[in-house]
């Protein structure tokens, strides 16, 4: 069982914050900022695009329902939300689970923001890879 599913079950601590039936919230053990804050399933599913709906939405439910209270209890204005999803995105708990780090001005940068972006690209750069993009949506929607 993995240690987001023995969090949840009680059989490993976890300092819980938020709990109901399809979502489970605690505090990142190794966090980035105080009040890093970790929302998962109940369900056990390894990425993102394999939760059922329902699992999803809630998901989804959950973040925002906590946002609010997380930035007020750590006195913050605003937060990053990441989800490393898949080993080569740097997910190392395979257990669907979102990152909410409370972030100020003088917090060190992270995500995104802290990113070298690769080169400036040409209008037909972005033009390809939007049409093979959205071709694959429409093949599977
Ligand atoms: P990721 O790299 O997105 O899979 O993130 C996994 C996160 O889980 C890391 O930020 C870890 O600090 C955190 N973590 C690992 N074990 C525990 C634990 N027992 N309790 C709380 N957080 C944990
Ligand atoms: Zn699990």
């Amino acid at each position: 069982m993995c240690i987001f599913c023995r969090i949840i079950e009680g059989s490993a601590p976890g300092y819980v914050v938020y709990e109901d039936e399809l979502t489970f919230a605690f505090l990142d053990i190794n966090p980035i900022s105080d009040g890093h804050t970790l929302i998962v399933t109940r369900a056990h599913v390894e990425r993102v695009e394999d939760l059922p709906a329902q699992h999803s939405e809630a998901l989804f439910r959950t973040l925002r329902r906590l946002l609010g209270p997380i930035q007020r209890a750590m006195g913050v204005p605003s937060t990053s939300i990441g989800v490393n999803n898949g080993r080569e995105a740097g997910q190392l708990v395979p257990h669907v689970h979102v990152h909410v780090i409370p972030r100020s001005a003088a917090g060190k940068r992270v995500f995104t923001d802290a990113v070298a972006r690769i080169k400036p690209r040409s209008p037909e750069y972005f033009s390809e890879i939007a049409a093979k993009i959205r071709g694959e949506v429409e093949a599977t929607v």
